[in-house]
């Protein structure tokens, strides 16, 4: 795979403007209460924000403002989205890496950890006891090599979605991987992928340079930066974007997302990013730069920048991991977050080996969080919470334009809502410990509670039908 030419040319222009950003945040320094109120009141009505006005967020520091921002936020969550929070489970493939990231357990140069890459066989292993946990929704990982090309990718989504287990079957299967060029994402259109996600790392271009050498692939910051628009141009329209935080400053980060935001939007008829993810640095082993990072992120800032990205981009599907350890997700959960991974295990092979008994050390990172699916569910459960596994969105074409049309006009919830119920009975019938299952009952009964008595019929046959033996059950 070659890069394409434009991106070599030193004169390239793209549409991130760094001195610009600056700018903006500077200029937005003290805001006025008042400003900062009619920001909200724009908020509110669920239109995603421009710059300036995203910068003044950034740089609200009083205290109440927080506060109410925190509050609509979370406003802003549940009328798009409702209660409902997405489960998920990423999965490894394969951590070998040509490239040298200064902060990645997988850099090239790491010889610390042990390389490898799934066989078909071992890659089955692991799925088989991710659906016996209950997962439906998997995310593949892999490092970037000549090995995991589009092909190898492509292969590896097949044996995913062919892998079953019991009543067990993994419905969706979203990819994490170095950015391909057109062809390459056809191949993955074809074989059924759901979500492409590209993480930028940092949009600062200076940080980029210095943290990705100039020789590697990953070195060429706009080859990364358009690579979703590519996977666009090959038909795969659900995109993830995200930005590493604690590379550079995280008030310049979210100003990065929102830009990459517009640039869809200009670029696609409207359609944004899908999902935007906001991991944190952790640290990894013999990987210096992980121990102090200069701009690391505190939790407050991390709450800030959470509800800030909720407010401004209000229709986007928000992705929080088990990076964070359980205390941090149960603050963040509520500012906006739609979707979470669960019960995770990020060594090659780690669902296998921990199942097994065994506890792999030489992870990309650190994980936060090692509680199970079961356990995370039952929490999210306490916190008034309805766990999904839905993934009916994008087997009934609930993609990209269409996604965003409805998505826009809060009405996702009008689907989303019933199938969380539906998914999560299933869960609660095939896998549940009996503590989760008492917690999820009564979730399903309060949540039915909020629909009109028209609308709790239709759910209340369903959940018949899933009671009786029927699966897979969507609307
Ligand atoms: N190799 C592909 C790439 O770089 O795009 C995809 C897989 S990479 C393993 C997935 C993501 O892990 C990266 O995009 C990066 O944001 C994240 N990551 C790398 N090092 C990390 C660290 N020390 N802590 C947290 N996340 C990290
Ligand atoms: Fe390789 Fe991705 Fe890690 Fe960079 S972030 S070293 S490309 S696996």
């Amino acid at each position: 795979m070659e890069i394409d030419k434009k991106y070599l040319d030193p004169n390239f222009k793209d549409f991130i403007d760094d001195d610009k950003i600056w700018e903006q945040l500077n200029a937005a320094k003290n805001p006025e209460k008042s400003e900062i109120r009619a920001i909200f009141d724009k908020a509110r009505s669920k239109v995603r924000l421009e710059p300036e006005e995203t910068a003044k967020l950034l740089q609200i520091e009083d205290e109440d403002l927080l506060q109410e921002m925190f509050a609509l936020a979370r406003q802003i969550k549940e009328e798009v989205y409702g209660e409902r929070i997405v489960f998920f489970a990423p999965l490894y493939v394969g951590n070998k890496c040509r490239n040298n990231c200064l902060y990645c357990g997988f850099r090239h140069d790491n010889k610390s950890i042990d390389r490898k890459t799934l066989t078909m066989d071992e890659l089955g292993e692991e799925v088989e006891v991710l659906e016996k946990s209950g997962h439906k929704r998997l995310i593949l990982v892999y490092g970037e090599d000549d090995n995991y090309d589009a092909d190898f990718i492509a292969k590896t989504i097949k044996k995913v979605y062919a892998t079953k287990v019991g009543r067990g079957e993994i419905r969706r299967v979203n990819i994490n991987a170095a950015p391909l060029d057109v062809p390459g994402y056809k191949k993955l259109h074809e074989a059924g992928i759901g979500t492409f996600q590209i993480f930028q790392e940092t949009y600062h271009h200076d940080t980029y340079r210095k943290l990705h050498p100039a020789g590697d692939r990953k070195g060429n910051y706009a080859w990364r930066l358009y690579g979703l628009d590519r996977a666009m141009e090959a038909g795969i329209d659900d995109l993830g974007i995200g930005a590493l935080f604690g590379l550079y400053d995280w008030k310049f980060e979210v100003m990065g997302l929102l830009y990459h935001t517009i640039h869809f939007e200009k670029t696609f008829d409207g359609v944004g990013p899908h999902t935007i993810s906001f991991p944190r640095i952790e640290s990894a082993l013999d990987v210096p730069f992980t121990l102090n990072p200069k701009y690391k992120v505190s939790d407050d800032d991390f709450k800030k920048l959470v509800a800030i990205l909720r407010l401004s981009v209000p229709y986007t599907g928000m992705i929080l991991t088990a990076r964070e350890s359980t205390k941090v997700r149960e603050e963040v959960l509520p500012l906006g977050v739609s979707q979470v991974d669960a019960g995770s295990r990020i060594g090659i092979g780690g669902y296998a080996e921990y199942d097994r008994g065994l506890i792999p050390e030489k992870e990309q990172f650190q994980l936060g969080d090692m509680r199970s699916l079961d356990e995370a569910i039952r929490d999210v459960c306490k916190q008034g919470c309805i766990p999904s596994f839905c993934t009916a969105d994008y087997r009934c074409g609930r993609t990209g334009s269409h996604f965003m049309s409805i998505a826009k006009k809060s009405l996702i919830h009008n689907f989303c809502i019933p199938n969380a119920i539906f998914t999560f009975k299933e869960y609660l019938l095939d896998y549940a410990s009996p503590e989760t299952k008492t917690a999820g009952e009564e979730v399903i009964n309060k949540t039915i509670k909020k629909f009109d008595a028209a609308k709790q019929k239709i759910i209340k046959d369903k959940l018949q039908l899933i009671s009786d033996g029927k699966r897979d059950i969507y609307i």
